[in-house]
């Protein structure tokens, strides 16, 4: 693609990268045939091609984000599959971040859609808040249908998203340092993260014991609380990048062979740190050797040579988009589930987003609750005893959709390796 930027343009290091993305894309559209929102709504501009398009124009003018634009790049999901999917390698996820901050910078959204934004990324990312403010919205939740027939469709979606039973905390899982079970073989740190450990304690309370297990130490920080994700994909980049350095500080003083991530959408934040700092000279070095040690937790437990078990229940994978197209892990945890014993089937239309994506299924209700259906008609056609998946995203997404028992990869695999039933199945 021929860009027109100016020489002062390129010498910002944000222009200066979406012009080299931007050079690779040959217009083929190979991506659009797996973006969920083209293949739902068939408008070129709601497809990756399309998207590229307006990201070169709005960052070539110069000027401030219009409303067009805008409306088109929050559909967005941020899956990736286009980057999947893409033969000359355009890398869009870094595109899109660019485009997501200068959109932030220079554009005024309408006073709710800053209200409710702004509540969201100031709460979500502290677990403590976030647990308060769950408890209130489960007491409104009974008027989510009245906000539906008033139109405030998000106000609903997101009161339907509550849980109806709050989780109880893990005591497993909590800061400190958990030790190895009999003869040491390292150190890894474990990203206690800030909406999964409120929504699903039981999954990094299975990771710590299946991992100790294993004779690993496992050192849980809590300082760190938020990886920053959540608000890199807002276009907060001030807010991410924060976070970033503090996950950064907390696991370089801790000194660990790996940092393990249960949550992909996370995990392929944290890889990305390296780049995201890159320019930061007090971090650049640091972030990336942190990048370097980040694992999703199926990653690090096929390294392990786990012994045959009897899982026995017939799964079906669902692979989020952040675990195969984020961080292109698409084999380790249907063989590692498989060796446990379980029978492991794979969902059609597998590439496809569920519609969880972070706060998506809270700003575009009507595109997530539509892909959420897609794939939930998907999984029932394969009748599964349960589902396996390695992202709270689409735990909840998925589990607001169907009576299946919707289980991380990591509950069901310290289950069969001697751990505790899932609480799923209650
Ligand atoms: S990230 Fe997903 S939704 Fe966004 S353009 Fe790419 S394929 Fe489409
Ligand atoms: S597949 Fe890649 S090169 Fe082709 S239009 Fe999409 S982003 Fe551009």
């Amino acid at each position: 693609m021929q860009t027109n930027f100016t020489a002062e343009q390129l010498s910002t290091p944000r222009i200066d990268a979406a012009n080299n993305i931007l050079r690779k894309c040959v217009h083929c559209g190979f991506c659009t045939a797996t973006c969920p929102t083209y293949v739902l709504l068939g408008d070129e501009l709601d497809s990756p091609r399309g998207r590229i398009y307006l990201i070169k124009n709005m960052l070539e003018s110069g000027q401030p984000a219009d409303a067009k634009t805008v409306k088109h790049l929050d559909r967005c999901l941020s899956c990736l599959s286009c980057m999947t999917t893409c033969p000359s390698g355009v890398n869009y996820m870094h595109l899109v971040d660019a485009a997501r901050a200068h959109v932030e910078e220079t554009y005024r959204r309408p006073l709710f859609e800053r209200l409710l934004r702004g509540v969201l990324a100031y709460t979500m990312p502290r677990p403590g808040l976030f647990r308060l403010s769950l408890i209130g919205a489960r007491l409104a939740s009974p008027l989510a249908p009245v906000a539906k027939s008033f139109g405030a469709t998000r106000i609903a979606a997101l009161l339907g998203l509550v849980p109806k039973r709050m989780p109880v905390p893990e005591r497993v899982g909590q800061p400190g340092t958990y030790p190895a079970t009999g003869q040491k073989k390292g150190r890894v740190a474990l990203l206690m993260g800030c909406v999964q450990s409120v929504l699903d304690p039981g999954i990094n309370a299975a990771t710590i014991r299946l991992l100790t297990r294993l004779g690993y130490e496992v050192v849980v920080s809590g300082e760190e609380a938020c990886c920053g994700s959540l608000t890199h994909h807002m276009g907060l980049e001030h807010d991410a990048l924060a976070r970033a350095r503090r996950s950064i500080d907390q696991w370089t003083k801790a000194n660990v062979d790996a940092v393990i991530v249960t949550a992909s959408g996370c995990g392929t934040t944290i890889k990305d740190y390296g780049h995201m700092l890159r320019h930061d000279p007090a971090y650049a070095e640091k972030a990336a050797a942190i990048s370097a040690k980040a694992k999703d937790v199926s990653e690090f437990l096929v390294m392990q040579d786990l012994p045959e078990a009897q899982g026995g229940l017939r799964l079906a994978y669902h692979s989020a988009c952040s675990m195969q197209h984020g961080q292109q892990i698409r084999t380790e945890p249907q063989r590692l589930l498989r060796r446990a014993g379980f029978t492991v089937m794979e969902v059609p239309e597998g590439h496809l987003c569920c519609g969880s994506a972070g706060t998506y299924n809270i700003l575009q209700p009507e595109i997530a609750a539509r892909l959420r259906a897609r794939k939930v008609a998907n999984i029932e056609a394969l009748a599964p005893e349960a589902v396996a998946t390695g992202n709270i995203g689409c735990i909840t997404q998925i589990g607001l959709g169907t009576s299946i028992p919707i289980v991380h990869t990591v509950e069901l695999l310290d289950w069969a390796y001697g751990g505790p039933k899932p609480e799923a199945f209650a």
